[in-house]
């Protein structure tokens, strides 16, 4: 698989300067299933890759961004590896768990107001 110079910008910003404080651990889920701390996982993508439904599952909400005191991307990053791995032609039907997953992230059960604030 060949990421994109500007994936591999955004991941290598990510694996230099987390500081594995934790703090977008607490509120993801996503984050806690797939990884120690987005150091960890952003090395690991850096010198092994990543499969492809790690990237998926980020639900790109950005809350991780609010929390951070290095306001460090993760959202960008893992879109950027989605955008690459279309590229290459990873078919969305291949990940059939990420369709369902989207869905009823997006349904109104599930579904609440981000507003931003650090509580
Ligand atoms: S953008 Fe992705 S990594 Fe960040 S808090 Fe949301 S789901 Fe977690
Ligand atoms: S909040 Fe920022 S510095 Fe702390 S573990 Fe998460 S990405 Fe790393």
């Amino acid at each position: 698989m060949e990421y994109s110079q500007e994936t591999i910008e955004l991941a290598t910003v990510i694996s230099e300067t987390c500081i594995s404080c934790g703090r977008c651990m607490r509120d993801c889920l996503f984050l806690q299933k797939y990884c120690e701390d987005p150091q960890q996982l952003f090395q690991r993508f850096l010198t092994e890759g990543l499969e492809p439904i790690i990237p998926y599952s980020c639900m790109l909400c950005g809350r991780c961004t609010v929390v951070c005191p290095l306001q460090l991307k993760l959202d960008e990053a893992f879109l950027a590896m989605r955008r690459d791995l279309i590229n290459e032609g990873v078919p969305l039907k291949r990940l059939r768990s990420v369709q369902v997953h989207q869905k009823l992230s997006t349904s109104k059960l599930f579904t609440a107001v981000n507003r931003g604030d650090d509580k």
